[in-house]
Parts: structure tokens; C-alpha cells; sequence
């Protein structure tokens, strides 16, 4: 598989730490500080995705976007953009462009590889979406290889545990009952045993520790994984 990343950042700091974990994970990396560099490196190379800051000197990383996605060459390649800018239009701006992703500096540099990786898996088309990893503030939960990191360390849980953490994350915002809950993790189509989902809820939220947040009760109803991170 082809592991090039063209990195796109005109400051050098970022661009190194980029470079660094993005190395450390495994990929190569084709730095360009702007849109002459990157775009003659895109040519020369064949990446397999593009991490473009926004805040660019001369036509800016929008721009940058907008000729990649026009290239019949290069429209295929993934965009993960980079901001300074949390506003909302910059957002939709990226997006429309056709930027896959983006994230808002300062980002940690586990959550650019998680959503890199996240990115490839998704346009690789390798994977449905049961499988894709999940990534909430500090936790990711990988459910193909059942393993969750609060913070990139890892958190040992049951199978039990594991599975309730999943069933929620996987449809995130949304408030699942007890008796939802039973009948996707343990399969129970009765609802005599919603104590058992409390008992669990409160195991898995000690062992989330700082993270247990992301398990909120709504009253009355049932247990909802937090929409956003925190
Ligand atoms: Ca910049």
C-alpha cells in the first residue's frame, strides 16, 4: 500500500511535529511549507493522502484545495486541513471544497493519526462502518481489534464492558433504553434485567476514570454516549 502523506505547513514547527508522529505511525512523509512546493510534490510522488494547512502564504491552503480537487490526477486524493480557525464557516468552506476532514490547531498529533488512518480505511473502502475505529475526546475504541485507549493508554475491560461501550459510541448523541441495551449486548428481549445495564454502566465509568463522562444517564430513559468531546 502506498504510506506517502504530503504534508503541507509553512511553519516549521508544526510541520516537523507532524512529520514526526506521522513517521512514528508508520507512514513516509513528502513535506511542502507552500502551494508551488506541494503542488510539484504531488506530481513527483503518489501520496496517498494530503495534510494541508489552511493559513498558507500566497493562494492559501483553500485554494491549494480547490486545484488539487479540480486535477483529474490528484482528485481522488484524500484532504485533512488544518486551522486555526474554529469557525464554523471555515468548516463548511473545507468541506465543500472537498476536503475529507479537517482539524482545529492546536490538535494532539494520536488525533491526527487516528483520523488519517480513519480517512484511508473509509476511502479504501476496507472496512463498514461497524468496524471503523472510534475516536471521542481521549478515548479511542477500536472494535475490530477490542481494545480502548483513554488517552493512549489502554483500558482493560470485559467483554461485557467492551461491547456496552461500543454499542453506545457506535450510535453516539443518540439515548439507547436499558432495555435496548440488553437486548443488543446480552441479548435479552425481556426488560427484568435493566439493573444488570446500571451495574455495568458503573463498572465501565470507573474504569473510563477521566473519561467517564462520555457515558451520560438521561433520566428516565436510558444511557447516551456524549455527542461531543470534551
Ligand atoms: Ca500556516
Amino acid at each position: 500500500m502506498n504510506d506517502k502523506i504530503l504534508v503541507v505547513e509553512d511553519e516549521p514547527d508544526i510541520l516537523a511535529l507532524v512529520s514526526y508522529h506521522l513517521e512514528q505511525s508508520g507512514f513516509a512523509v513528502v513535506p511542502a511549507e507552500d502551494e508551488e512546493q506541494a503542488l510539484s510534490a504531488i506530481e513527483q510522488n503518489p501520496v496517498c493522502l494530503v495534510v494541508l494547512d489552511l493559513m498558507l502564504p500566497g493562494i492559501g491552503g483553500l485554494e491549494v484545495c480547490r486545484l488539487l480537487k479540480q486535477n483529474p490526477r490528484t482528485k481522488d486524493i484524500p484532504v485533512l486541513m488544518l486551522t486555526a480557525r474554529a469557525g464554523e464557516i471555515d468548516r463548511i468552506v473545507g468541506l465543500e471544497l472537498g476536503a475529507d476532514d479537517y482539524l482545529v490547531k492546536p490538535f494532539s498529533p494520536r488525533e491526527l493519526v487516528l483520523r488519517i488512518r480513519a480517512i484511508l480505511r473509509r476511502v479504501q473502502g476496507s472496512d463498514d462502518a461497524e468496524d471503523a475505529q472510534i475516536v471521542a475526546g481521549p478515548l479511542a475504541i477500536d472494535p475490530v481489534g477490542c481494545q480502548v485507549q483513554l488517552d493512549s493508554d489502554p483500558i482493560e475491560l470485559t467483554a461485557t464492558e467492551f461491547k456496552l461501550l461500543t454499542t453506545l459510541a457506535q450510535r453516539r448523541g443518540r439515548v439507547q433504553s436499558r432495555e435496548e441495551l440488553l437486548k443488543v449486548v446480552w441479548g435479552y428481549e425481556y426488560v427484568g434485567y435493566s439493573r444488570t445495564v446500571d451495574t455495568h454502566i458503573r463498572r465501565l465509568r470507573e474504569k473510563l476514570g477521566t473519561a467517564a463522562e462520555m457515558v451520560e444517564t438521561v433520566r428516565g430513559m436510558g444511557y447516551r454516549f456524549r455527542r461531543e468531546g470534551r
